[in-house]
């Protein structure tokens, strides 16, 4: 894997796709940094070797240029950030752009204007990609959260650059945490699936099947399992016609000598309420008129007798309604289950959309190995998928 530590970019120009979309509030104030600080170590070191920065971001989905989803409300953000006085091209190619690019000293940065003021962007225009590859000497990819997407800027400008291309350390950082699960992690393996459809999660548990020592299953998922098996779920959500699916993939673990744990109890509500009376039942005899909507503590143990015994942990997905305080002890414990795995040197990675709202609203954030940054560019990497900004850098 080709990094910015394989090259030196003293006098030389990088052109960095950054993610840089990030929230803004009313007066077009940034609420939430942490893209721009994620990419501060890759600019900063080109910037260390003597090289200078041009950085090229989407914003929001513009159709067209939209004043309100210009760049340039961040410059300041991003000067104080970086500690650099960044300079801003109001075009993103073009004379103007290459002018700016031209002009850059070694240790200076420009920010470009939103690639999706133009169409060409996201459709993956050639001629579009060529016009942004005159901007720089070595392209640099650091933009994760759309490395899934064959976009001019995440994919196609990499075929301009030859040799002269590579990932930047948030990138390789992503890469080398998918790879340490799926491909090199230490025995056992354990994936905890969890999320409301196993419809949404099928790729993903068929992809992982071949990967893992154990599976866990949790959340809305459950009562899909359960009632294909016979179980009794009350009113709890499932997937009618994918209950042939979860049977085959319980045969299909089985043949793969992966260990299914499912849950065996829940904490029933007699209604999707964070104030709903609730009761612990068996998972195979929920009541008419209740639903599962967390994981029950015989679960809960069951969960963490495999996850405290694992090296390598995948989460994705919540193991309960855990947007209600009620019904989010499940998705702690587990959570809490992979921290004490974590500090007794298991790998651990969470990704992939809600899991990571959940971790951070705990507070598991730096107790786990690895949050990933992308939310759909990680469950397309778990479901077996080649990203096309990463095949670019490697063809
Ligand atoms: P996903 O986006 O597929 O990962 O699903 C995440 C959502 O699943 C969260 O919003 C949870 O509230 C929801 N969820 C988890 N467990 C349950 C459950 N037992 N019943 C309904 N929804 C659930």
């Amino acid at each position: 894997m080709k990094t910015i530590d394989d090259f030196n970019f003293a006098n030389k120009k990088a052109l960095i796709r950054v993610d840089f979309n990030v929230p803004l509030d009313a007066n077009f104030n940034i609420t939430d940094t942490t893209r721009i600080d994620a990419a501060k170590p890759t600019i900063d070191k080109i910037l260390k070797d003597g090289g200078s920065a041009v950085l090229m971001s989407h914003l929001g989905r513009p159709k067209g240029p939209t004043p309100d989803l210009s760049l340039k409300h961040i410059v300041s953000k991003v000067s104080e950030i970086l500690g650099v006085e960044v300079k801003f091209s109001e075009d993103c190619v073009g004379a103007n752009a290459e002018q700016a690019a031209a002009a850059l000293k070694p240790g200076e940065v420009l920010l470009l204007e939103n690639l999706r003021f133009y169409a060409e962007e996201e459709k993956g225009d050639e001629e579009f990609a060529e016009k942004l590859s005159k901007l720089g000497d070595i392209y640099v990819n650091d933009a994760f959260g759309t490395a899934h997407r064959a976009h001019a800027s995440t994919t196609i400008v990499a075929k301009f650059f030859s040799q002269n291309k590579c990932f930047g350390y948030l990138l390789a950082k992503e890469i080398e945490a998918i790879d340490k699960v799926l491909s090199s992690g230490e025995k056992p393996i354990t994936a905890i699936l969890g999320g409301s459809k196993v419809s949404s999660k099928i790729t993903i548990i068929e992809n992982i099947l071949d990967k893992v020592d154990n599976l866990i299953i949790g959340g809305g998922m459950t009562y899909t399992f359960v009632k294909a098996q016979g179980g009794k779920i009350g009113d709890s959500i499932c997937e009618d016609d994918k209950q042939e699916l979860a049977l085959n993939i319980l045969k299909e673990a089985k043949a793969k000598n992966v260990a299914v744990y499912l849950p065996v109890d829940v904490v029933a509500a007699d209604d999707f309420n964070n104030d709903a009376n609730t009761k612990i039942v068996p998972v195979v005899d929920i009541p008419d008129g209740w639903q599962g909507l967390d994981a029950g503590p015989k679960t809960l143990e069951n969960f963490k007798e495999v996850i405290t015994a694992s090296k390598t942990i995948l989460w994705n997905g919540p193991v309960g309604v855990f947007e209600m305080p009620n019904f989010a002890n499940g998705t702690k414990a587990v959570g809490d289950a992979i921290d004490e795995a974590t500090q007794n040197g298991a790998f651990s990675l969470v990704g992939g959309g809600d899991s990571v709202a959940a971790v951070k609203q705990f507070g598991y954030e730096d107790k786990v190995s690895y949050v990933s940054t992308g939310g759909g560019a990680m469950l397309e990497s778990l479901e077996g998928k080649k990203l096309p900004g990463i095949a670019a850098i490697y063809e």
